[in-house]
């Protein structure tokens, strides 16, 4: 079994972390907080090109995650992220919450037992997954043009700090593009010039798990 109750330790040559039990309480602890405190902006997003729910879904959501998050801390770093999956696919309705949930659910199953650093094989599986649960791909305005950037910057070996910086400008790039997949896309043309808000939600949790990770990294260096 995976002994994943370490701290955070510092592996020579490796930009990112072990992921320890401490360090998941505050990453999830952190990503939830982040998308709870964000909620009104989130909401305000989707009501420019949507119907105005996107922060209640996902606080909903969070509020759900943090609620269980004693069990979720007690599971192997797979299985939490799976149990985050059930977490928000039982309380966030609307598109986004099967589309997320897919995602937490999926990276869970393929995350190896043992692994240092980000492993990409995970990160691709959840991508595939979203984009087959969504019949969607990148360039229609969708969380997905956050994910997708993600993933490739994990597959090229960017550093989790610059992950960071990764996600705010995949989220800004959504603002001209045109919407082609959920609500938004009924708007057409009218949909430009405004940030997709599962983009954003995804762009916020990335910035805070580099954030973390980040300063976990400068800890113990
Ligand atoms: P709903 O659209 O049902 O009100 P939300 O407002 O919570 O759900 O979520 C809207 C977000 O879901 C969009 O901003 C977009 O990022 C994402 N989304 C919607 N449909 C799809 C899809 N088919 N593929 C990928 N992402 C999608
Ligand atoms: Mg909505």
């Amino acid at each position: 079994m995976p002994t994943l109750d370490r701290q955070v330790i510092d592996r020579p040559g490796l930009d990112t972390p072990v992921i320890g039990r401490s360090t998941l309480q505050r990453l999830i602890d952190g990503v939830a907080t982040r998308i709870i405190a964000e909620s009104v902006m989130l909401t305000e997003l989707d009501r420019a090109i949507g119907d105005g729910d996107h922060g209640i879904n996902m606080r909903r959501g969070m509020e759900a995650v943090l609620a269980d998050i004693g069990s979720t801390l007690d599971q192997p770093f797979g299985l939490a992220m799976q149990m985050i999956g059930r977490q928000i696919v039982a309380s966030v309705g609307g598109a986004s919450g099967p589309l997320f949930a897919t995602w937490f659910l999926t990276l869970g199953r393929a995350w190896p037992p043992e692994s240092d650093g980000l492993p990409i094989e995970p990160f691709e599986a959840a991508l595939q997954a979203v984009k087959a649960r969504g019949r969607s791909d990148v360039g229609q305005k969708t969380l997905i043009d956050v994910l997708a950037p993600l993933t490739d910057a994990i597959r090229a070996g960017v550093g989790v700090r610059e992950l960071d910086a990764v996600a705010r400008r995949a989220a800004e790039a959504t603002r001209p593009m045109r919407a082609e997949r959920g609500r938004a896309a009924f708007l057409g043309d009218r949909s430009i010039g405004h940030v997709d808000p599962g983009a954003q939600t995804v762009a916020l949790m990335i910035e805070t798990v580099a954030g973390i990770l980040g300063v976990a990294e400068e800890s113990v260096a």
